[in-house]
């Protein structure tokens, strides 16, 4: 067995991760890293994570053979893991549920949230409506106006939506402003992050609550007698690959060499959003892309900076992947090469949602339609006896303004403005 060359120590992976927060943070920050420590051994916690899990958000969440995809595709046989019919609609909400338990458990009645897409701020919502906790999420004013039907879900779980105007009235500025709320509030409050990353422990706290997809999958594919070539996942802030790739990360027989010493087994494949093009500005790949070392909101990682080093543009159609920064866990693991980057573009995701339609019933979300279209590309290269395995970390009916505004413009446009009419 090849010597695990995972080599975590402190708050780091490799040279990223980190804790970089003034120092009003750091009491909360080691109150929540001991208490979810505490949690992690403590019996009752997890029988009501997993309770919670299976009876509200309906995990374990289907494997799907998608046989059809691979008779056209003709190569290695596709299986998706289906995230997306978990409650919410998408993986982020494994994440809101851990998090929102441990609140609950270290005695804070009041979590705060940041959120871009709304993606988040739902799923945040949507949990402490069950669990019965006060919510507030902070939101750029820029995103309320562009992701209005997710604002609408989070006012009617019972949460309070702040607009932030300061900055550019994005992701970027409500995270400062929960920040701040954080420092002045944290002995009555929880900060629920949604990807994994931020200062320590939110990578590795984030990581574990996502954890239950690939420890699922793995008990899933048992009985399957299948080879497994590759695993593929999209890659944002990086929450949905890393609890997809991880348990399979630490499975003893999983880091093998394959025989021409390329890489290992299974390959694990990391899709960033390559936008229009590779030019700065148009894409939101950090592996791929010209991601550069920096410190960005408490954590060290590999970021698209402009030329004076400040966080620069990005673009993605899907919201989920538009982010300038990448998790540190994977980051490093990308680094070190146990992790493959690859990008799928805007145009390819979006052919990949229709195909994925057409030939399995089931709507991919934007971001996870990245992944799928990387499945599209590899499967006809390999053999029909190895298995890949995608994971549609979400479903795509909160795409449907973007999506009909690119496959069926005129005829949305007409529906629209009788909508308004009728208002
Ligand atoms: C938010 C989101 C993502 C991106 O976030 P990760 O932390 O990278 O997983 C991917 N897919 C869906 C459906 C999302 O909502």
């Amino acid at each position: 067995m090849q010597k695990q060359h995972i080599s975590y120590y402190n708050d780091y992976f490799g040279i990223f991760g980190g804790k970089y927060v003034a120092e009003t943070l750091r009491p909360p920050l080691e109150e929540l890293e001991k208490e979810w420590k505490n949690a992690m051994k403590d019996r009752s916690f997890i029988n009501e994570l997993n309770s919670t899990l299976s009876d509200y958000a309906g995990r374990p969440t289907p494997l799907l053979y998608a046989e059809n995809s691979s008779k056209y595709l003709g190569g290695a046989q596709i299986y998706i893991k289906l995230e997306g019919l978990a409650n919410t609609g998408a993986h982020k909400i494994n994440n809101a549920i851990g998090q929102a338990l441990l609140a609950k458990r270290m005695g804070k009645r009041r979590i705060i949230a940041e959120t871009g897409a709304g993606q988040h701020g739902v799923a945040t919502a949507a949990a402490c409506a069950k669990l019965g906790l006060e919510c507030r999420v902070y939101m750029g004013e820029v995103d309320i106006r562009r992701q209005r039907p997710n604002v609408f879900w989070m006012e009617l779980y019972g949460t309070e939506v702040v607009p932030v105007s300061s900055g550019s009235a994005t992701l970027k500025d409500a995270i400062n402003e929960a920040l701040r709320d954080w420092s002045k509030n944290y002995s009555t409050t929880h900060y629920l992050i949604g990807s994994a990353l931020g200062p320590s422990p939110y990578p590795d706290m984030v990581r574990e609550f996502q954890s239950v997809i690939g420890r699922e999958l793995i008990n899933q594919i048992k009985d399957l007698n299948i080879d497994v070539e590759a695993l593929i996942a999209c890659v944002g802030g990086g929450s949905n690959a890393i609890g997809f790739f991880y348990p399979w990360i630490m499975q003893p027989d999983s880091n093998h060499q394959k025989k021409d010493n390329s890489n290992k087994y299974p390959r694990l494949i990391g899709v960033e959003a390559g936008g229009k093009s590779l030019k700065p500005g148009d894409h939101a790949s950090r592996m791929v892309g010209n991601g550069k070392p920096g410190i960005v909101h408490g954590y060290k990682s590999l970021f698209l900076l402009d030329e004076n080093g400040q966080v620069g543009k990005t673009h993605s159609i899907s919201a989920g992947l538009d982010y300038p920064g990448i998790g540190p866990q994977l980051a490093y693991l990308g680094k070190i090469g146990r992790i493959e980057f690859t990008i799928s573009k805007d145009e390819e995701a979006l052919n990949a949602v229709k195909f994925f339609a057409r030939h399995e019933g089931i709507i991919f979300a934007l971001e996870s339609a990245h992944a799928g279209a990387e499945a599209i590309k590899l499967a006809p290269k390999l053999p029909r006896d190895k298995a890949i395995i995608v994971n549609m970390s979400g479903r795509g009916d909160k795409d449907i303004f973007i999506l009909a505004h690119h496959l069926d413009r005129k005829k949305w446009k007409s529906f629209l403005k009788e909508e308004v009419e009728n208002l």
